[in-house]
């Protein structure tokens, strides 16, 4: 006997694990399924759009690791959309109308992840207008931002933490942004005045532990502009948190290099961003999130339930375990706001219960994002857990395991 627990029972436990097995070959074979940034089929797309691109741009290499040459080069007209691909009439037409009213631009980088052949690609359903935009429905600002902004730029919806926002450009226009009604109508950082403004607010007020500074996308912001903002905030004695928003690790990765990395570290600056998909973490995705970690930064992910795109409890899973392999640790699921021109990315909540269901046990705790539903008129975000997890009962609670195995509790015991 190599223990010296006599409970131990190897049959029962072999038996269990073999169950076990079973469970995991079922979801790796629906998780296969889903793609990924990193497979041969991903980085032949790749590898092909973007040498169309350069071809056409007469462009080098080293052009496209530059985050302004793919800045300045960003796709943002039907034309340019059908050099690369070919539209039929109703595409084109339907791109066109729906650009007049949400103006569009994508990246080269994130163009080239497009798989053309699927309607349903998660790439292009993010990047490309799409008809469905000008469906009625939804609201303009179901935020309420108008009434979380004590001053200059700030948005405050919390005890300890408040947003400042510093931008309204993003390298891409999201076709989810929640915030459309600001983003992609005009770009434009916010001026010193109110960014100054806003510092002088948080001076004040010695209950604000946490700032985040976001957009829009925070890091098109220039390095010095970035610098000058953290040095401000470190000289506030109540400030012991600084975070930054962006999507540039997923739409623009070439805008982390090392210099800025090294910008973040000093400032012991957290990062929040947002993978929608597993085919969003590609090589250059991971290089620019390696750089962060390497460099201390706390690299987080936030993000969208989005119908079509990775409404699936599999994908979902893939995605997040893709995330804690190159050390991006999820942290929320943001349960899609009702906000117009984005009705058709809408999704039951019990949809996202069910996918949060599934991911428990199913995988590692590192993979678990909190699903979360933002308050109407900017009361908060609501964490939304499975109902069937816990219930009050007659004298106790009764609780269901990951395997829907049933037990309770009494206060007594
Ligand atoms: C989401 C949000 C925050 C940050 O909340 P965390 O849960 O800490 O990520 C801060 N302020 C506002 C206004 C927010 O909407
Ligand atoms: S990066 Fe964020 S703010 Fe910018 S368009 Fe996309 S979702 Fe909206």
């Amino acid at each position: 006997m190599r223990y010296d627990n006599i409970n131990i029972n190897r049959e029962k436990s072999l038996i269990r694990s073999d169950d076990l097995d079973k469970i995991a070959i079922d979801d790796i074979e629906h998780k296969s399924k889903v793609r990924i940034g990193f497979s041969e089929f991903s980085i032949n797309l790749y590898n092909n759009t973007k040498n169309k691109i350069l071809k056409e741009l007469n462009a080098s290499e080293e052009d496209w690791n530059n985050y302004k040459w793919q800045l300045k080069n960003r796709i943002s007209s039907v034309d340019e959309i059908s050099n690369y691909i070919d539209l039929t009439r109703e595409e084109y037409e339907n791109i066109k109308n729906v650009s007049e009213e949400y103006r569009f631009a994508i990246t080269p980088y994130y163009f080239s992840l497009t798989d053309f052949d699927n309607p349903n690609c998660p790439i292009k359903l993010q990047s490309f207008p799409d008809i469905r935009e000008l469906e009625d429905g939804g609201q303009l600002d179901p935020m309420n931002e108008e009434q979380s902004n004590p001053s200059g730029r700030i948005t405050r919806r919390y005890p300890n933490k408040l947003i400042i926002n510093v931008t309204n450009a993003c390298p891409m226009y999201c076709r989810h942004c929640q915030r459309r009604r600001l983003i992609g109508k005009f770009d434009k950082n916010t001026s010193r005045e109110d960014i100054n403004e806003s510092i002088e607010f948080i001076k004040n007020n010695k209950t604000l532990r946490e700032v985040l500074i976001t957009g829009g996308d925070a890091l098109l912001l220039s390095n010095n502009h970035l610098e000058r903002i953290f040095n401000e905030l470190s000289q506030i004695s109540h400030v012991e948190v600084i975070r930054i928003g962006t999507r540039v690790l997923a739409t623009l990765p070439f805008r982390i290099d090392d210099e800025l990395a090294s910008l973040l570290g000093k400032y012991k600056v957290q990062l929040s961003t947002q993978f929608n998909h597993a085919s969003e973490i590609t090589l250059e995705a991971v290089q620019a999130i390696d750089l962060l970690v390497d460099h201390g930064v706390l690299v987080r992910n936030q993000m969208v339930l989005l119908h079509n795109v990775n409404d699936d409890m599999y994908c979902i899973q893939k995605t997040n375990e893709e995330l804690q392999k190159y050390r991006v640790i999820p942290y929320y699921l943001f349960h899609p706001k009702d906000v117009k021109g984005i009705g058709h990315f809408q999704v039951d909540i019990d949809k996202g219960l069910e996918i949060m269901k599934h991911l428990e046990g199913r995988t590692s705790g590192m993979c678990k994002p909190t699903y979360v539903y933002n308050s109407p008129g900017g009361l908060g975000k609501v964490p939304l857990v499975p109902l069937q997890n816990i219930e009050p009962v007659e004298n106790g609670y009764k609780f269901t395991t990951w395997e829907n195995r049933i037990f309770t509790k009494n206060f007594d015991d």
